[in-house]
């Protein structure tokens, strides 16, 4: 039989991990019988390292050393806002690396986003090695919907540093379709509601049988659970200023604190109708340590977040559109994510779809699911021929579509669309691009994510540099230049010279990614920390 494959959930705030065993998808929970892994990475010193549950136990113990939300700053530019957010934000050093990438710095060293998740992956891997007793290095993970090209190259080096093959990534909605749909020979169509720690993403698929068509998509990169902890934490910052005027926030350690009393009581609101927030010791002043203490109830709570929880649907009106349906189309809206608990989300969500949300499967371990089916499916193992197993796991079609749009750019800071959001991937579309000038000997192309036709509203990608072809008179070279989103809607450039067909070759730069070198460093330094048990 094929070693198998697993399936991951590389989440921002939580990781799960996935097999098909006897045609069956299950989630390998680890010695002590966790499900979920905390994506938490803490560095105790020494070359040692200690990931998930426990290393989460440190993010107040020992906040500079702990690393969290990785998932939200992979593949960024130093300069993303996303990463300034993280910065003011997090306890943890970062700061800026070579071509405007991001580093973690722990003491001396530093550790790019990529590492950090490798450590994560890593963890993940070990799981399943030692849950089944076989060592396993290959692996479907999931991906947010809206991640860009950046994000998805970071993720795949990721894997590569943690010694994963990464057979495929697949969104996170398309995995919670399947493991909501595979083997039950549906007929509908679904909206997949996933609300995540940091994330919010809404598609509509076509489930018919084993084929599972993304019909549209539309995300908020900047929209998810922390953002609810956020609302709750400067809601009672500033209550605590007022009463007693002192700021929480100017104590890196009291805003842990805080954010993470917060984001307990959050959970809570899930099944409370009013939760105390209480911390014995939440700041020094000259008279020694303070308390706070509030009560908030859950209609307070709602009110602070209920302006989040709309956003959502304005990206879910996008899907629709992209999908080109209307709520009265669907059968069913699946939730996925820690906040879908919350009674406002799913009361809201009810509402905007008219549809009873399906709360049958648990939002935490269905996307690890999905990614596990594929998996399986990918390796053509776990065939179970009994009928009635809960899953058969060959065959399914997975038919994604890009979320964003790819672009070049043109004059004036302008974009021009190559390949237009919400197109089925894998897509391949080409352009014949020629010289401007006598004697010109390369061509320079800047290639985009985003929706934007300005520059500087989408996400650079690259810029790509043609070279070695014939030099001539300005018109007379033509080059075709390929632009290419595979199945897991990672971009691919390529060349070639129309008169002599050769290929050309390609420079790219601008782009923060690691390079090939710091990759084969980053392996050989992972192998070299030690996990501590
Ligand atoms: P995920 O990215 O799906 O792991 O979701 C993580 C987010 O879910 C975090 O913001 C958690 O605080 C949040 N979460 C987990 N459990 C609950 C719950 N019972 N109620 C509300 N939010 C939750």
């Amino acid at each position: 039989m094929n070693k198998p494959a697993i399936g991951i959930d590389l989440g921002t705030t939580n990781s799960c991990v996935s097999i098909v065993e006897d045609g069956v998808p299950k989630v390998i929970p680890n010695l002590w019988g966790d499900r979920i892994h905390a994506s938490v990475v803490f560095f105790p010193g020494d070359d040692q390292v200690v990931v998930g549950n426990e290393a989460k136990r440190q993010v107040i113990l020992n906040p500079d050393r702990t690393i969290w939300s990785i998932k939200r700053i992979i593949g960024r530019k130093s300069f993303a806002s996303e990463v300034k957010k993280a910065q003011s934000m997090c306890a943890y050093r970062i700061v800026e690396g070579a071509n405007y990438g991001v580093r973690i710095a722990i003491d001396e060293q530093m550790f790019s986003p990529e590492e950090i998740s490798a450590f994560i992956l890593r963890e993940m891997k070990m799981l399943a090695t030692e849950y089944l007793g076989v060592a396993i290095d290959e692996a479907v993970v999931t991906v947010p919907a809206y991640f860009n090209d950046n994000q998805r190259q970071a993720t795949l080096d990721a894997g590569r540093i943690a010694g994963l093959k990464i057979l495929r990534m697949i969104n996170e909605p398309t995995a919670a379709a399947l493991s909501y749909g595979y083997g039950r020979n549906l007929r509908q169509r679904v909206a997949v509601y996933d609300l995540g720690g940091g994330t919010f993403d809404l598609s509509i698929l076509e489930i018919d049988g084993d084929i599972f068509e993304v019909l549209g998509t539309s995300g908020d990169s900047y929209l998810g659970g922390d953002d609810f902890d956020f609302r709750l934490l400067s809601h009672l910052a500033d209550r605590f200023l007022e009463d007693f005027g002192v700021d929480i926030r100017s104590n890196k350690y009291s805003l842990q604190k805080l954010r993470e009393a917060c984001e307990e009581a959050k959970k809570l609101f899930s099944s409370h109708d009013e939760v105390l927030v209480s911390i014995p010791d939440i700041i020094e002043d000259d008279m020694g340590a303070m308390k706070l203490e509030y009560l908030v109830t859950r209609e307070e709570f709602n009110g602070l977040v209920m302006d989040l929880v709309q956003r959502s649907f304005r990206v879910c009106d996008e899907a629709l559109h992209a999908a080109r349906c209307t709520v009265q189309d669907l059968d069913g809206v699946i939730m996925v994510g820690g906040p879908t608990r919350l009674p406002i989300v799913r009361e809201a969500v009810g509402y905007y779809f008219g549809l009873e949300p399906d709360t049958s499967l648990n939002p935490d371990d269905v996307v690890a699911l999905g990614a596990g089916i594929h998996a399986a499916g990918l390796k053509q193992t776990g065939f179970n021929t009994d009928a009635t197993a809960p899953h058969q796991t060959v065959g399914a079609h997975l038919l994604d579509v890009t979320p964003l749009s790819l672009q070049i750019a043109t004059v004036g800071g302008y974009t021009e669309s190559i390949i237009e959001r919400n197109t089925p991937i894998p897509i391949e579309r080409s352009r014949i691009f020629t010289t401007v000038r006598d004697g010109q000997d390369r061509v320079h192309l800047r290639v985009y994510q985003g929706e934007s036709n300005r520059e500087e509203e989408c996400t650079l990608l690259g810029e790509f540099i043609f070279s070695g072809f014939r030099v001539a008179n300005r018109g007379d070279v033509n080059i075709e230049v390929v632009f290419a989103i595979d199945a897991s809607g990672l971009v691919h450039v390529t060349a070639r010279d129309l008169e002599s067909g050769k290929q050309q070759q390609i420079t790219l730069t601008m782009s923060s990614a690691l390079t090939e070198s710091e990759i084969q460093q980053m392996m050989l330094r992972g192998d070299g920390i030690v996990p501590v048990a």
